[in-house]
């Protein structure tokens, strides 16, 4: 699938869950603000019959405006005109909120009309208390506190509203399972296609690198064929060289592949010695002097670790300051300068590589050490390699129970920082 319609689909798929999500919300405050209202009529109604029953205890006739009012979500007021106890109205108000299924705890507050102020109040939990088992009084009982209208409120009206939407919330759980899923799949589908860019990317790559060498080296075998070609020595030197600088680039890329192939099999086991860290950057840096010389580049040494005798095995460990090196040199458009040092730290040895080469931005930085990454040149195809070397690195600094830590800014350069422990861990 191309690139442009990969994001053409995810951009559509993220319309969609939007949109169902959405709906999905305007429906459940639909059904929200509808079970609200329905409460409210139900607490309306309780408290009506609450205050007429008031009125009828007291043989009282005459006609209440609007007894009961809704001061917020959750608080009513009811006025009753007459004094009435406070169990008998616990009382009733439990016996019509329990007629009306509004089995949900309330506190409810007489008031004094004369001067507002309270002069009972009282919490009643429907659920834990047994039904029917309250108080039970006549308002014949002596109750010498004017008090004209009370409050009910409910302090857990919005938790009451959600536990009866069970189906909403069971629908939305699900809804966001299917999200969830959904997006899962979206992130491996970019994944593969990464993948399958970079495998790509890999091969035309490595079908570049081997064949260059071995191209070169049958053109220069048909060369050194000629019969003539002992007549001149000096042309037969070169070809010879030439044969065997390819020779040489050949095996380093087969040894590259065979490193990470070994790798893959997951079971590579190190044959541990104890290795002198310094013998290794030592014998590296002898190995790159050819190469330094050609590009006018230098390697300048700092090694000031006291007793670098680590555990590992000497070939990793060889091959990891191979590939730092070689990277260090290979992408860098100046005179190349590499800086290995040493030093003690916690109990191991850490290794810095810092060279002046062209850097890499903090997203490239990201990704370096996955396998087949390469740092897109556009076009350019002035470096090669494979993309395995650093993955290589790092999962061998792991294996030797170690860390490694990059710091780069492009066009000023990179250093790689590597922690080995003194015995693996
Ligand atoms: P390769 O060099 O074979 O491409 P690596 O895994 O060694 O693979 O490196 C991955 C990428 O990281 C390289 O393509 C390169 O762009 C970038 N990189 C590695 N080392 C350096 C460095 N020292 N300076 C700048 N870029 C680097």
């Amino acid at each position: 699938m191309k690139r442009k319609y990969l994001r053409l689909v995810i951009l559509f798929a993220a319309i969609t869950v939007i949109g169902v999500f959405s709906f999905q919300l305007f429906w459940v405050n639909k059904a929200y603000n509808l079970e609200e209202k329905q409460f409210n009529e139900r607490v309306h109604v309780a408290l009506s019959n609450v205050v007429r029953e008031v009125q009828q205890l007291n043989q009282d006739s005459s006609a209440l405006y609007e007894p009961v009012k809704q001061i917020s979500s959750n608080y009513f007021l009811a006025s009753t005109n007459d004094t009435l106890h406070p169990y008998l109205l616990e009382n009733m108000l439990s016996q019509e909120f329990q007629a009306r299924n509004l089995t949900l705890p309330f506190e409810f507050i007489l008031y004094d009309c004369f001067t507002d102020s309270i002069v009972f109040g009282n919490v009643v939990n429907l659920e834990k208390e047994a039904k029917n088992v309250v108080r039970q009084t006549s308002n014949r009982e002596r109750w010498n506190k004017a008090s004209h209208y009370f409050g009910v409120y409910f302090p857990q009206k919005d938790l009451y509203l959600v536990d009866d939407m069970g189906i909403w919330i069971g629908s939305t759980i699900f809804l966001l399972l299917v999200v969830a899923f959904f997006s899962y799949t979206i992130w491996v589908i970019v994944k593969q296609k990464r993948l399958s860019e970079v495998r790509a990317d890999f091969i035309n790559n490595m079908t570049h690198e081997l064949k260059t060498p071995i191209s070169t080296i049958a053109l220069s075998t048909e060369v050194l064929s000629n019969p003539n070609i002992s007549q001149d020595p000096e042309r037969l030197k070169n070809y010879a060289n030439i044969i065997k600088e390819e020779s040489e680039r050949l095996k380093k890329q087969v040894d590259k592949v065979l490193q990470m192939a070994s790798l893959d099999e997951k079971r590579v086991e190190l044959n541990v010695e104890e290795v002198n860290l310094h013998d290794i950057v030592n014998k590296t840096v002898t190995g790159f002097r050819l190469i330094l010389d050609a590009n006018e580049g230098e390697v300048i040494t700092d090694l000031k670790a006291n007793n670098p005798v680590i555990k590992g095995d000497p070939t990793h460990l060889t091959n990891i300051l191979f590939n730092l090196v070689d990277n260090a040199i290979k992408y860098c458009e100046r005179q190349p300068r590499v800086e290995i040092s040493t030093e003690n730290h916690k109990n191991g040895i850490r290794l810095r590589v810092r060279d002046n080469g062209i850097g890499m931005s903090r997203e490239e930085q990201k990704h370096v050490f996955e396998k087949f990454y390469r740092v897109p040149k556009g076009d350019q195809h002035d470096v090669k390699g494979f993309g395995i070397g650093l993955n290589y690195v790092l999962k061998m600094v792991k294996k030797h129970g170690g860390k490694i830590q990059l710091k780069s800014e492009p066009k000023s350069g990179s250093t790689f920082r590597i922690y080995f422990p003194k015995s693996k861990s």
